[in-house]
């Protein structure tokens, strides 16, 4: 037995790690990257503005200016408290740090897989409660489990992922308003997404809302957000370890989320490639093709592993799910520029055609 076999915890040696396959030259449609660079003419101005930044000192401890780049960015009302993240995966495990032992984290399953794994690696229990057929949430299993184990946190992914549909909005209201749970709407997506669950933060003590740079073209910054309740976030804020936004993601984020009208724009241009992949992919007989509010698309497809494989020779990346729990057969596309969908569509065209 190896020092570290004898050395770990159980439970961590058990897991799976998290794995990210290494995209080479291909087309990157797996991981719900924007296709967006930043454009020629913004590039000198940002080298500049970084010049500025003192790498000889530690980063603003509370990003201040961030703070209220974000707040301007997504109209987050000023009464609300906002707290930083490396990421929003690490407000996920900070939110399971403020847990007590034994306690209970629940989310539906199939979701994003961050929720889960957190729960081990804090030692807290996990529950999943399955989405419906047709990946709606399940109000009344919901409401049995929520009695049933008693959570401390419930995650609910809006718009959610891998699924890309948004849940009814009256079922969501009614889980926060039937648990002592702190539930998480987690709204990575929202940019891509009709509704979302902010303005109910003044409404509902028990709700948080994460989202995320990364998801809006950013996800090289590692920068994510919690808003909620003033006096909410001042306690979580305990938790955060000094310095968790560094300087390099500070001062890039306060330059680059200035840029409002790109940012919209380049959602704008998302939304509608959306539709058109939806539209193409629903044109491809024997796929099943799930609405999307998110800037990927989760698609049924008979041999898909084998699509995948084909994918993958002839360049393109894109997310296979085909042999997780509820997912069978399932893939996921993020969706990209035009160019980068059309050489997707005519890859998968390809692939039926023969
Ligand atoms: C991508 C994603 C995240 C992770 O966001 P980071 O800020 O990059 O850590 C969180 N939640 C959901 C549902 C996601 O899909």
């Amino acid at each position: 037995m190896s020092f570290i076999d004898n050395w770990l915890r159980a439970d961590i040696k058990a897991i799976n790690a998290y794995h990210v396959p290494p995209a080479g030259n291909m087309i990157k449609l797996d991981a719900m990257e924007s296709p967006f660079a930043l454009p020629d003419e913004l590039v000198d101005q940002y080298l500049a503005y970084l010049a500025e930044s003192e790498l000889n000192r530690y980063p603003n401890p509370s990003a201040d200016a961030l703070n209220q780049t974000l707040r301007e960015l997504m109209n987050i009302p000023d009464e609300f408290g906002v707290l930083l993240g490396n990421g929003s995966d690490e407000l996920i495990q900070l939110l399971a740090l403020a847990c007590e032992t034994g306690d209970t984290i629940l989310s539906v399953e199939p979701s994003f897989v961050m929720y889960d794994m957190i729960a081990k690696f804090t030692r807290l229990n996990y529950q999943g409660v399955a989405l419906t057929k047709d990946y709606q949430l399940d109000l009344s299993a919901m409401l049995d489990a929520i009695t049933a184990h008693n959570p401390k946190l419930v995650f609910i992914a809006y718009p959610n992922n891998p699924t890309g549909n948004t849940f009814d909005r009256k079922a969501i209201e009614t889980i926060i308003q039937s648990t002592e749970a702190m539930v998480v709407l987690d709204e990575a997506y929202y940019a891509y997404a009709g509704d979302s669950f902010i303005a109910d933060i003044a409404k509902y003590p028990n709700l948080v809302v994460l989202r995320t740079v990364s998801k809006i073209g950013f996800a090289g910054l590692r920068l994510g957000l919690l808003v909620g309740n003033a006096q909410t976030v001042a306690e979580l804020d305990k938790l955060r370890l000094p310095y968790n936004i560094n300087t390099l993601t500070q001062v890039s984020a306060n330059f680059l989320l200035q840029q409002k009208t790109m940012i919209s724009d380049n959602a704008s241009v998302i939304i509608e490639q959306r539709q058109q992949l939806f539209n193409e992919l629903n044109a491809v007989a024997g796929l099943t093709v799930y609405p999307s509010q998110a800037n990927f698309i989760l698609f049924k497809a008979p041999q898909a592993q084998a699509l995948f494989d084909y994918l993958k020779a002839n360049g393109v990346l894109i997310k296979n799910l085909s042999s997780a729990p509820k997912l069978t057969d399932c893939l996921r596309v993020t969706v990209g520029d035009a160019t980068q969908n059309q050489l997707f569509m005519s890859v998968v065209n390809q692939f039926y055609a023969v």
